[in-house]
């Protein structure tokens, strides 16, 4: 049976609570162990793809085409274990499972109640699929003392008892702030969090202190006092340099020997980090840098690309040189003139994913910019469409060429893809349909044009990665696309729908309509990442 840690955060949020999971999952795995890595989300939509990349970061798709929460990003980044959509709830999805078999009348008559039935179903999903591996972590979003999540805390409660204690524990993140006039670190909000996590019956067997400076053995030993837990499970956690320096310096701390110890577990041999060193120092010591300018819409919050931000970070480790990124405002570039002075220095352009009007012409104009300039250019989902809409407009001389997202157009180089075929059977949507759930959604194969760029890049002819969209570039404009100098390198199983775009006389030009950037990782940087950063590096020897 898998032993369940559960991790809970206390005083406020953003303290990293995702990327402590996932770096104890890393250093698990290091051990030997098998892991999986669950995030509960007490907010109630049903997924967060409806929401918008201001308000909670970018959306994660996970192979199985969930849409799910940002940290299951950091979990696969950091343990190469492929998210399925039974790793991410929200009580949204609980609640309206649990309201469909009301109407059906599985209950029977009885009165649905929090207890026992949304605690139940919290269980389950807690619970399911994990008979393969060795540890789940459930990490529990939000902060305790949310009214939200008291139904996630209660269930955790009663799952200790279930699962026995040898089987679970408790890890809690708190903050042990730095208060400048006294000159001290204050332990006080780190004791009121445990407080309120043990009146739910919930006492943490680990505490993960987040802290501006070191925390002196004497605070320590005051938090294990007061916090009814020992010395050497109170963990202090400083800021890291990287993210990517996290898991080293959370081992430093003895994080995973106390989480181990809380099993009584035998920590005598000393994990594998080789994985670790080696990305470390590729960080820390690169060997040159290149900057890529960011051309998109969500550039105000860093969150909103977090996944393309790492990619990008990966494809720099695969050529041990920095990546500086400068996120452009693609709304600013439509009235202004100084987009060339803008873009000059950069040695690659990245148009990302996106949705709706405001900015495209921005972004249509760095595309030109690119191409013309014979500058790396990236075009990624709604980067490849409005590729493909420049190169319609500009060099096929199809002047009005569009996208039907922003409205009807008689040139609908990009239009709402109607039909498609799924793992599942023939997928159709129309105009006008739910918003939710409802794009092309997770892993799907396309096949590549072996004498291509991308074909080389890949070294493969099939490929599988990861989709989220409602639009595809309408392959009947691809003859004179193609006439245009704009390779349909990379087109679905089926012929149909078009993936990639590259221009092959071009130093380095691709678009591809999905999602390479969710399977990137720091120890295996996505392909197109690594050759992207290599032609910015080459960019950058010319300018
Ligand atoms: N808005 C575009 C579509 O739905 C692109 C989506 C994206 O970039 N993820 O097709």
């Amino acid at each position: 049976m898998a032993r369940y840690i559960f991790i809970t955060g206390g005083v406020v949020s953003s303290l990293g609570k995702g990327l402590m999971a996932a770096s104890l999952a890393a250093l698990l795995q290091a051990r030997g162990y098998s892991v999986r890595i669950r995030k509960f989300d007490p907010y109630l939509n049903v997924d967060p793809g409806t929401m918008s990349p201001y308000q909670h970061g970018e959306v994660y798709v996970t192979d199985d085409g969930a849409e799910t929460d940002l940290d299951l990003g950091h979990y696969e980044r950091f343990t190469g274990v492929s998210s399925r959509q039974s790793d991410n709830v929200t009580s949204g999805r609980i609640y309206s499972n649990i309201i469909a078999r009301e109407r059906r009348g599985d209950y029977l008559g009885a009165t649905v109640q929090v207890i026992p039935h949304v605690t139940d179903a919290i269980k389950d999903f807690a619970r399911a699929e994990t008979d393969d591996v060795d540890f789940v972590l459930c990490e529990i979003g939000g902060t305790v003392g949310d009214i939200e999540s008291l139904p996630f805390m209660e269930a955790i409660r009663q799952l200790r008892n279930d699962l026995g204690r040898d089987n679970s524990c408790f890890v809690h993140l708190t903050l042990v702030p730095y208060i400048a006039a006294a000159g001290e670190l204050k332990t006080k909000p780190t004791q009121h969090s445990v407080r309120d996590l043990t009146a739910l019956g919930i006492q943490p067997d680990v505490l993960v202190c987040r802290c501006e400076r070191p925390l002196p053995d004497s605070d320590r030993a005051k938090i294990a006092l007061f916090c009814n837990v020992r010395p050497d499970a109170v963990i202090p956690a400083l800021d890291a340099s990287s993210i990517y320096r996290v898991p080293l310096q959370y081992h430093a701390e003895g994080l995973d020997r106390a989480v181990l110890a809380a099993f009584r577990i035998d920590t005598a041999d000393a994990p594998d980090l080789s994985r670790w060193d080696d990305i470390v120092d590729r960080v820390e010591n690169p060997e040159g840098e290149v900057t890529i300018g960011v051309v998109g819409k969500y550039v105000g919050l860093q969150d909103a690309y977090k996944s393309l931000h790492e990619a990008l970070v990966h494809g720099g480790l695969a050529n041990r040189v920095k990546v500086n990124i400068n996120w452009l405002d693609a709304e600013l570039f439509e009235s202004d003139a100084s987009i060339a002075a803008q873009l000059e220095p950069m040695h690659g352009v990245l148009v990302p994913g996106g949705f709706g009007e405001r900015g495209s012409e921005g972004k249509i104009a760095s595309v030109r910019f690119a191409r013309e300039r014979g500058v790396p250019f990236f075009g990624i989902c709604l980067g490849m469409q409005m590729a493909c809409i420049e190169g319609a407009r500009n060099v096929a001389g199809i002047a009005n060429a569009s996208t039907t997202e922003f409205g009807p157009t008689d040139e609908p180089v990009v239009g709402l893809i109607t039909e498609w075929m799924s793992a599942e059977g023939l997928q159709t949507r129309e105009a006008g349909g739910d918003m939710g759930g409802t794009m092309r959604l997770g892993a799907y194969p396309a096949r590549l044009d072996g004498n291509s760029v991308v074909g080389s890049i890949y070294g493969a002819t099939e490929i599988s990665e990861r989709h989220r969209h409602r639009y595809e570039v309408n392959a009947h404009y691809r003859e004179p696309l193609e006439k245009g100098g704009l390779l349909f390198s990379g087109m679905s199983p089926d012929g149909t729908l078009p993936e990639i775009v590259e221009r092959p006389d071009h130093p380095w030009f691709v678009g591809v309509q999905f999602h390479p950037e969710l399977k990137s990782k720091p120890f295996d940087p996505h392909p197109l990442f690594a050759s992207f950063i290599k032609a910015a590096l080459a960019q950058s020897r010319l300018v």
